[in-house]
């Protein structure tokens, strides 16, 4: 029970308070109840044994009173005559009833005359030794003994005497009757057969203490009740007469009464058992008890009924206001206020408050909902404005790496190379705001595909190893080894956050070591958690710099910004993808200590199957060459398209608006036609729609940057074959053109001529290389860079090294570029490299210079087509 609660302390108040003052009363009434009974019952008690007493005095001065009566008449030669004697003490009826034991005359000298009954044996003895004979004789009245047993029948008796007198006046003999204390019928039958109460008795006893009468026989003529046995009785031998509690010689409780008779100073008393004489207080006191539980019990009912009176409603108030906060619930219900106490007033200011409430929450909600709306379209508009600044930011790139594979002075590549400088970062920046804005609008949306964490892992590091060996820096990575190889989820966005960690932990750190660790934290039969960590030896990040850096646009020290760069994006970023994954990330770092950052996700199990353990293998493009008709107004877009179809090998015409696209598809005949649908003088549709009325089937391709609903069917319904969504991807473009065969009867006879030739290995084969890193082109254009300066590097040390004779090293070193150049998909290059690499290890020296000329000549093809690449792709977005 919670004593804190309303109802409660009312119930324990009110019962308490109740029982107190009934308590109070109780103990009250019954101190005084028995009080008086006491008194009553032991006044009562008194008045009773008095009476008796008076009785008993009564019949003991009457008896006495008859026997000196009788003794008066008695003939003047009693005595002297046995005979006559006898008779007159027979014929003597009277006195005989109260005499029951015995009448006897005696001579002067104490010889026995007469007996009723006859004793004629003892006539002649002599009893002038008996006390009550002795006494009488010595003061000449009548007497009455002290109770003794007679010698004739062994019973207790009292004998009463009375002075037989002569004519002249002198004492002849004596007259006595004894009374038996034992008999019923007799002068103390009464007292021995006395009750008080059901168990109380009353008993007579003699002033030497010698028990006279008594209920129990065998205590009669003993003197048994020792001096300080019973208080009272010492005082009733003392002269004390009245009522009072004692304990008696055996211990027990009673209410005794004493009187002292006046013929004999015999004291008569009353004993009545306390647990007799007080039973009806007893009960009285159980009855009030029980009555008093009834009461205390009625009380805390009642106590109950009125707090729950009180605190229910209070109860349903509370009960209302916490299913307010909880969602979902119907808010417009009210508090009932048809009580006209003080909880019908406090619902009813309750109800004007939730009144109020509802009021403001509406306010809130309509000027959240306003907000949540500019949030959204500011966050919309940032992700499309990003986007549409990397598609110029792209061209301009691309142009840039196209203008600096020109002539140019040295001055002006220097500016070109400082524009490409800017180009990048500021398309760096750009990517990080897309994504930003993209995770904040909630566009961004997690993949869920297989990949192989470790291979995913060990590139990512590998696309770091020319700024950590610039840096001289160590670059470790460990995997617990019962990590599964295959997992599902998205590569591209956890790839994302460990370059990004990776990325800062490269740029805060001079010196030092820098590892990357995947841990397992926990396995189930459908998931693997993993416990990812970058820790470094860098400069380390404060205490309240930490609170903050995983928040947008948030550096831990501003001085950094200019020291090392950046956008401070990046944390902010990396938290919000681990968030997405479920996942959590953290930071412990002690400045000039170095830092570790910390993430753990969970993925799902992959089936692994055989191939997947196992690198997948180069593949050749087979795509057949087309003639192309590439309809776009755009310069940048034109540029980008013809760069792309020419390096894959395809030839391309260009018509820059629509008109001249239909004049074209009539004078030759295309593979394929690739249309966009905003151009100037006739669109898109209007040119395929003109294109088809003119019977020509050449597939026609639409390229829109309206990705919206319907308008595929729009194109189709236009005579369009298919369609790609700008900004287009090198890939798509490719792939797309893939789906479409060489026309048997196609003019273009460039691509005729061309489509005799042996199929020759394309010089870079990005498609091939994209499948090594799971289709991620960010990795490949962090790649290509380096493998591009690997590129010049390597090459000037293969001339050394065979200039010097060092097979060994040549050998080491087309081994070390084949694997380079391998792995961006160079197929030719990595051939050249293999046979150089063999002809090395196989110290075939004769035929060295010529495959290192041949190797110059692929690398020579091969490093334009990636400085191309890069400037078409420089991000996966775009
Ligand atoms: P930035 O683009 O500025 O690097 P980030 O969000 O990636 O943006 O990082 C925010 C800030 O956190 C950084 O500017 C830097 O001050 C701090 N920081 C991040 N990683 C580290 C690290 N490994 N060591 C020291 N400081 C770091």
């Amino acid at each position: 029970m919670h004593i804190s609660s309303i109802r409660h302390k009312l119930i324990l108040f009110f019962s308490l308070f109740i029982t107190l003052i009934l308590g109070v009363i109780a103990a009250g009434t019954y101190a005084y109840f028995k009080q008086t009974t006491e008194k009553l019952i032991l006044d009562q008690q008194f008045s009773t044994l008095t009476s008796i007493a008076a009785g008993l005095d009564d019949n003991i001065s009457s008896a006495h009173d008859a026997l000196i009566n009788v003794a008066k008449v008695a003939p003047p030669d009693s005595v002297n005559n046995q005979r006559l004697t006898q008779q007159w003490l027979e014929n003597r009826t009277g006195i005989r009833t109260i005499f029951s034991h015995s009448l006897t005359i005696f001579d002067k000298s104490g010889r026995l005359i007469a007996s009723v009954p006859a004793e004629p044996d003892l006539y002649g003895t002599s009893f002038a030794e008996r006390e009550y004979f002795t006494r009488t004789m010595s003061s000449h009245k009548p007497y009455i003994s002290a109770p003794f047993v007679t010698a004739a029948n062994d019973r207790p008796v009292v004998m009463m005497t009375s002075i037989l007198h002569a004519k002249d006046g002198s004492i002849k003999g004596l007259l006595c009757g004894a009374i038996e204390l034992l008999d019923q019928e007799g002068l103390f039958g009464t007292i021995k057969n006395a009750r008080i109460g059901s168990s109380g008795y009353m008993y007579l006893f003699a002033q030497d203490r010698t028990m006279i009468l008594h209920p129990d026989s065998s205590r009669i003529l003993k003197q048994d009740v020792m001096p300080g046995a019973n208080a009272l009785f010492d005082k009733a031998l003392d002269g004390f007469e009245g009522s009072g509690e004692t304990i008696n010689s055996k211990g027990q409780h009673f209410l005794a009464s004493f009187k002292r008779l006046q013929m004999t100073g015999w004291i008569l008393a009353a004993n009545y058992p306390a647990a007799e004489a007080y039973q009806p207080i007893t009960q009285f006191r159980n009855y009030y008890l029980l009555g008093m539980l009834a009461v205390f019990l009625a009380s805390i009912a009642l106590a109950r009924q009125m707090g729950i009176g009180i605190t229910r409603p209070l109860e349903d108030f509370t009960a209302h206001i916490k299913s307010l906060a909880q969602s979902g619930t119907d808010r417009s219900h009210r508090l009932d206020e048809q009580r006209t106490d003080e909880v019908g007033l406090l619902a009813k200011a309750f109800n004007t408050l939730l009144d109020e409430v509802e009021h403001h929450e509406l306010e809130l909600q309509q000027a959240t909902d306003l907000a949540d709306a500019a949030n959204k379209s500011k966050s919309m508009f940032l992700a499309s404005m990003s986007h549409e600044l990397r598609t110029p930011m792209n061209g301009v790139l691309g142009m840039l790496e196209l203008v600096n594979e020109t002539e140019l002075t040295s001055g002006q590549r220097e500016y070109v190379e400082l524009a490409q400088s800017s180009a990048r970062i500021l398309l760096s920046l750009l990517n990080d705001i897309l994504d930003f804005s993209k995770i904040e609008a909630g566009k961004l949306e997690l993949e869920h595909v297989k990949f192989a964490l470790r291979s995913l892992l060990s590139e990512t590091l590998h696309t770091f190893s020319l700024p950590v060996h610039d840096k001289g820096l160590s670059l470790d990575l460990q995997i617990d080894e019962q990590i599964p190889y295959v997992l599902m989820g998205d590569p591209i966005r956890l790839r994302q956050i460990i370059i990004n960690l990776l990325g800062n932990a490269i740029k805060f750190t001079r010196q030092g070591r820098i590892t990357v660790e995947a841990a397992l934290e926990n396995t189930t039969v459908s998931n693997v958690t993993i416990a990812f960590s970058v820790s470094d030896s860098g400069i380390g990040i404060t205490r309240e710099q930490q609170a903050v850096i995983f928040d947008a646009f948030t550096q831990a020290d501003t001085s950094t910004t200019r020291q090392f760069g950046g956008t401070g994006l990046g944390l902010a970023i990396c938290s919000r993808l681990v968030a997405m994954m479920q996942g959590k990330i953290r930071v412990d770092s002690e400045p000039g200590q170095g830092s570790v950052f910390r993430f753990v996700v969970c993925f799902d199990r992959a089936e692994e199957t055989a191939n997947e353990l196992q690198p997948a293998p180069i593949p050749v493009q087979t795509q057949s060459r087309l003639g192309i008709l590439l309809a776009e107004d755009n310069p940048t877009n034109q540029k980008f398209a013809m760069t792309v179809l020419a390096k894959a090998g395809h030839t391309v015409m260009l018509a820059k608006n629509g008109e001249e696209a239909v004049e074209q598809a009539m004078e030759s005949r295309f593979d394929v036609i690739l249309m966009d649908i905003e151009m100037p003088r006739l669109d898109g549709f209007g040119a395929t729609q003109a294109i088809r009325a003119r019977g020509i089937d050449t597939p026609i391709i639409a390229l829109t940057a309206h990705a919206i609903q319907g308008f595929r069917e729009r194109c189709l319904a236009a005579g369009m074959t298919d369609y790609l969504t700008k900004p287009i991807r090198s890939r798509d473009l490719l792939e797309k053109l893939g789906q479409f065969p060489r026309q048997p009867n196609a003019s273009t006879t460039k691509v005729i001529e061309e489509d005799k030739k042996p199929v020759e290995s394309p010089v870079l084969d990005t498609a091939a290389a994209l499948k090594l890193m799971d289709g991620d082109m960010s990795i490949l254009l962090t790649l290509l860079p380096f493998v591009l300066e690997q590129m010049s590097a390597d090459r000037i040390e293969i001339a050394t090294a065979i200039s010097n004779k060092e097979a060994d090293q040549v050998k080491k070193i087309s081994h070390r570029l084949k694997g380079s150049v391998g792995q961006i998909g160079a197929v030719r290059a990595h051939k050249a490299c293999a046979l150089l690499e063999a002809a090395a290890a196989n110290g075939d020296s004769a035929t060295l210079v010529d495959l290192q000329i041949s190797l110059n000549t692929e690398l020579d093809a091969l490093s334009p087509a990636i400085k191309a690449h890069i400037a078409l792709h420089t991000h996966p977005d775009s």
